[in-house]
């Protein structure tokens, strides 16, 4: 991969990925409107991997086209990718880059592997990534931070 593949992608979406495993989001932190549950393709890249494409529910807010991933879960299922094959990659640093077209990625599953060209061509990056802070009476409980 070099740095023009990555200059023209399409943008879309924007991604939070929650840290608070008691927050559950069933309303958008945006606009408050109920989100609901949508299985997106996520376009992971993990440090001396590369990117990964992960099936993966998330909650989804369509007004605001807002993606919201719980953290812990999304971790979980990148151990469980991992802990076989190349258990080294595990906790390695990582982004979630954007989402690859779901439809695309479905049918490319079971076939005998997309390139990676291929699967560039149907990439969209995220607008923005933002954080989720929490403000005012409903402060999530202090937990130790794991120290990375
Ligand atoms: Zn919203």
């Amino acid at each position: 991969m070099t740095k023009d593949n990555l200059r023209y992608f399409p943008q879309r979406f924007t991604f939070i990925l929650n840290p608070y495993k008691d927050t559950r989001l069933s309303s958008c932190p945006k606009c408050r409107r109920l989100t609901h549950m949508r299985k997106f393709a996520l376009l992971i890249h993990i440090e001396k991997f590369g990117f990964l494409t992960l099936g993966k529910t998330c909650r989804y807010c369509s007004p605001c086209e807002l993606i919201m991933a719980h953290q812990d879960e999304l971790e979980d299922e990148l151990v469980h990718v991992f802990e076989n094959q190349s258990p080294e990659i595990i906790g390695n640093p990582y982004l979630v880059f954007g989402t690859v077209d779901i439809k695309w990625w479905k049918q490319s599953l079971g076939t005998s592997g997309e390139s990676l060209s291929q699967l560039l061509e149907h990439v969209t990056q995220f607008k923005s990534v933002l954080d989720l802070k929490m403000t005012g009476g409903w402060q999530p409980e202090k937990k130790p931070r794991p120290v990375k």
